[in-house]
């Protein structure tokens, strides 16, 4: 049965990839709420049902429209099949609980936000606007503790990337800002102590990695946003693990 509803919440996670993708390439260009179906981006042609199935129709058209020919972005099958791991990952963890609705609406923020952020370099406020409210809300019903420690989190986050942007004039963004300050309001001071920690670790990889296969230089602007999506979800699974290992060694 556990296998059964883990399977079925992978599955669900390919469906709400495959809209998560469309939303993190349509909120920062047009209309989400355009009512015209899934299109080509090259051929503008409607896709059928057919065109439709998450990674599979990818897999089958081998990365082709199957009118003109054209290369589909990787980003499709990627997001969808990382959306259905971690919607699985996720109730394997949790099970059915308040917890479980906290990760399902921190997938829904990322990987819209991670997909806009590769594309555009952009983190839409449209995104963090519609969000916001449900994490607020889920925090009046499951507050931290102390309660406060959402607002000192919120604080920090703000003050310390503020900072941040006036000193390295041009290393993070305004939507850098306000997703950190999103975060620190969700995980609290100390987990988010760890989640810039992590994100900053995480960036400086990806950078020296990409500086290594000749894909960036110094001066090339990597987008932020990813990296900050993937720290808070390490902190989301791992964080509890991670600070008492880290005071276990330390005090
Ligand atoms: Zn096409």
């Amino acid at each position: 049965m556990q296998y059964f509803i883990i399977l079925t919440f992978f599955l669900y996670g390919l469906v709400f990839g495959s809209f998560f993708n469309v939303v993190g390439l349509r909120v920062p260009t047009k209309s989400l709420f355009n009512p015209k179906r899934s299109y080509c981006d090259t051929c503008e042609r409607t896709l059928t049902w057919k065109e439709l199935i998450p990674v599979w129709s990818f897999a089958v058209q081998k990365g082709r429209c199957r009118g003109c020919r054209q290369s589909i972005s990787p980003l499709y099958p990627v997001m969808e099949l990382t959306t259905g791991l971690l919607f699985a990952f996720t109730y394997y963890l949790t099970g059915f609980s308040p917890e479980l609705m906290l990760g399902l609406l921190l997938i829904s923020l990322i990987i819209p936000v991670t997909v806009s952020d590769i594309v555009y370099s952009r983190i839409p406020n449209r995104l963090l606007l519609f969000f916001s409210p449900f994490f607020i809300l889920y925090r009046i019903l499951y507050p931290l503790s102390p309660f406060y420690d959402s607002f000192i989190g919120a604080g920090f986050a703000f003050l310390l990337v503020l900072l941040i942007i006036l000193l390295s004039k041009g290393g993070m963004g305004v939507g850098d800002l306000k997703y950190y300050t999103l975060f620190g309001f969700i995980f609290g001071f100390s987990h988010f102590l760890l989640l810039f920690f992590l994100s900053t670790l995480y960036g400086a990889l990806a950078g020296g990695i990409l500086m290594k296969m000749k894909k960036a230089g110094r001066k090339t602007k990597i987008p932020f946003g990813p990296y900050i999506g993937l720290a808070a979800l390490t902190v989301f699974y791992f964080g509890e693990v991670i600070i008492s290992w880290y005071l276990n060694l330390f005090l």
